[in-house]
């Protein structure tokens, strides 16, 4: 199976992000969503194309692991940042799309 077809068909089988959206933060802060840019071609993409899921790693901080299809050029892209509600809130993209997610 080509990586292309693997990324389509894991997206498929995750829920949309937005059934976990907003996403609220011990300390009263809400996560809504992030404005997703495509990797490959620049084109915005909408919160409905973006699927993944939301794993809290503390009180206030949590991982979003999402992938995205780019209704401009249909390639999927992989975003996993790193969400700190301490303070204010800041949001890292973690490095790679071969990056896994250590528990
Ligand atoms: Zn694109």
């Amino acid at each position: 199976m080509d990586p292309e077809t693997r990324k389509q068909i894991e997206w498929i089988l995750m829920p949309p992000l937005m059934e976990v959206l907003p996403h609220q933060f011990e300390n009263g802060a809400r996560f809504k969503g992030f404005r997703a840019l495509c990797d490959y071609c620049g084109g915005e993409i909408r919160l409905p194309q973006v699927h993944g899921g939301i794993v809290s790693l503390s009180h206030n901080r949590c991982v979003v692991n999402a992938r995205a299809r780019c209704p401009e050029c249909a390639m999927h892209c992989e975003y996993h940042y790193l969400l700190d509600a301490e303070g204010e809130m800041s949001a890292r993209r973690l490095a790679g799309p071969d990056d896994h997610l250590a528990q």
